[in-house]
């Protein structure tokens, strides 16, 4: 079970992953739950892998995904996981 920091689209208590299913090697479908019982939403979803920020030691020939430079500020966000503002994505 997972957190991820996106709010109920109702409420804006977070979401919790409840279950979920591999659609592709860069597609999963998610369903979500929020965590405020006193709104009971569930939904489904997709997390999905759209691109590339550096590339991989051991690639899968079969993937093959755009790379893409992020600005500088999303990266060192991304080195520290305390900072909040990376998760939002
Ligand atoms: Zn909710």
């Amino acid at each position: 079970m997972a957190l991820i920091k996106n709010p109920c689209p109702h409420c804006e208590s977070s979401l919790i992953i409840r279950s979920s299913e591999q659609e592709s090697p860069i597609v999963k479908r998610i369903y979500l739950q929020c965590k405020n019982l006193a709104c009971g939403f569930t939904g489904q979803g997709f997390l999905s892998i759209e691109s590339e920020i550096s590339p991989p030691s051991i690639p899968n020939i079969k993937i093959n995904l755009p790379r893409v430079v992020i600005r500088k500020k999303i990266l060192c966000d991304y080195a520290r996981p305390d900072k909040k503002s990376y998760a939002h994505h």
